[in-house]
């Protein structure tokens, strides 16, 4: 084929306009570029004919259109799903959310008085009295709470930051804390081993220059058998009788028993911390808080003002969104303290789900779907986990849809209901699609059994 048989960008853009709805000058780059790749085959002497590109560029662009960010149903059965957008948020926070976005706010401005406002002020002083701290604040994720935390106390010559060996872990998206600690131009000074480190072994490393002793929850994996740690008070004796702080990365950041709703391991809470001597804490607000990402550091109110006054502070804080979400979702759990299975967390409340209730909803939606031509479909037991770099181990009792197809493959059905509407994600087991019903709203059955009825029939 020569050059000139190609399609003109406009003219093909303009067809591709009408069946993708993406804004046109976004398709026409798009096209514009995949035609400059095939321009180069044809100079190549490759050998290609229209319709083969033509099909090609149009599929590129469907693969395109569907990474616009978009609902999806997560059928999974991890509730905390990174990939799904962690924890997906309750209807009063998400109200307040549409009630501030929409117009202005007091973000900055104090009402009563009629001058500039202290930002997030209302929303640290409930951290603050639920969480039991002397103080509080909040940035973007817990990363950085981690690496603004190191830059207010880890610095000049008194920089060496000592962790333990066992402790030494990779959060996820490929954030270790040797590299948090570099970037946050920390000294790492290890100590203990892997599976051991003791009182003694911190004591040891103590030196003049000693910034702070971290520990650092074992969120996303489980480490058995011969191990041991010193208590989290017996650090702090040791951490305040030199005058250094103890920090500690908790990570998911579990604010209530997480055991008491369902039966899994018990996270440590920050409460616990707090009070077992630990001066800052720092945790997810999008695991299992179950609110909007963000890092929440809480503890020693010197510590946290020191903090609040760092330059890379700036860089890092929250905008009105997200503490508008936050400012909901803690108020709450101040609201439901005394009966958390009142609560309209949606993380909390898919935890604490009952299997009878999930088995309701499953024979609810098999008597929609009906009869089917292509396999079977039933409800099975199956178990779900908490996901999100938490509680490795934990596994919840659920019920799950599983179809065994006859008549289309895994993969097309699994694909189908990735790119219908709405978007559907499961999990395959032993030849069969499955989707557990523990990270499913109800309000959502109906789209489920629309799609499996169309796809299936
Ligand atoms: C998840 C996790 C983080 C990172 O939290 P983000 O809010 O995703 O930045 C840090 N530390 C620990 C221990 C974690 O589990």
């Amino acid at each position: 084929m020569s050059l000139r048989e190609l399609p003109s960008v406009e003219k093909f853009a303009n067809s591709l306009s009408k069946i993708i709805s993406l804004p046109k000058p976004l398709i026409i780059g798009f096209v514009r570029r995949e035609l400059d790749g095939w321009r180069q085959q044809i100079l190549d002497g490759k050998e290609v004919n229209r319709e083969e590109i033509e099909t090609s560029i149009t599929e590129n662009l469907n693969h395109f259109a569907a990474s616009k960010l978009k609902p999806v149903i997560n059928g999974t059965g991890v509730l905390i799903h990174t990939n799904l957008g962690r924890s997906p948020l309750g209807k009063t926070a998400a109200d307040a959310l549409v009630n501030i976005a929409t117009g202005y706010s007091n973000l900055e401005f104090n009402l009563p008085e009629g001058t500039r406002g202290k930002r997030a002020g209302y929303l640290e002083t409930a951290l603050a009295c639920l969480l039991d701290a002397e103080a509080s604040t909040v940035v973007n994720n817990c990363a950085a709470a981690l690496i603004v935390i190191l830059r207010h106390l880890a610095n000049g010559e008194k920089n060496e930051v000592i962790v333990s060996r066992g402790e030494l872990v990779e959060i996820g998206g490929g954030f270790r804390i040797p590299e948090i600690l570099e970037t946050s131009g920390a000294k790492l000074v290890e100590v203990g081993a892997t599976n051991k480190t003791r009182l003694s072994d911190y004591a040891n490393a103590i030196t003049p220059n000693t910034a702070l002793i971290l520990k650092v929850h074992r969120s996303n994996f489980y480490m058995g058998g011969f191990t041991a740690e010193p208590e989290a008070s017996e650090l702090s004796a040791l951490a305040h009788e030199h005058g250094i702080p103890l920090v500690e990365d908790i990570g998911s950041g579990a604010l209530m028993n997480t055991d008491e709703l369902a039966p899994i391991d018990h996270e440590p809470t920050p409460q616990a911390s707090l009070k077992n001597g630990i001066d800052l804490v720092c945790f997810s607000g999008d695991k299992l808080l179950g609110g909007p990402q963000s890092g929440i550091i809480a503890g020693k109110s010197d510590l946290i003002a020191g903090i609040k006054n760092e330059p890379f502070f700036r860089a890092v804080r929250c905008d009105k969104l997200i503490l508008t979400v936050l400012q909901e979702s803690i108020d709450e759990y101040l609201r439901t303290q005394s009966d958390p299975s009142q609560t309209d967390i949606p993380t909390l409340r898919n935890l604490a789900e009952t299997t009878q209730k999930l088995q309701a909803r499953a024979d609810v939606i098999l008597s929609k779907i009906g009869e089917i031509t292509k396999g079977e479909i039933t409800s099975t037991n199956s178990t779900a986990t908490t996901g999100g770099g938490t509680m490795p181990t934990s596994q919840i009792p659920s019920i799950a849809l599983s179809v065994n197809p006859t008549g289309i493959s895994l993969n097309q059905l699994s694909r189908s209901l990735r790119t219908g509407k709405p978007a559907i994600v499961g999990y395959t087991d032993q030849e069969k699609f499955c989707l557990d019903l523990r990270t499913i709203f109800p309000w959502q059955d109906d789209a489920i059994a629309s799609q499996l009825r169309t796809i299936l029939a």
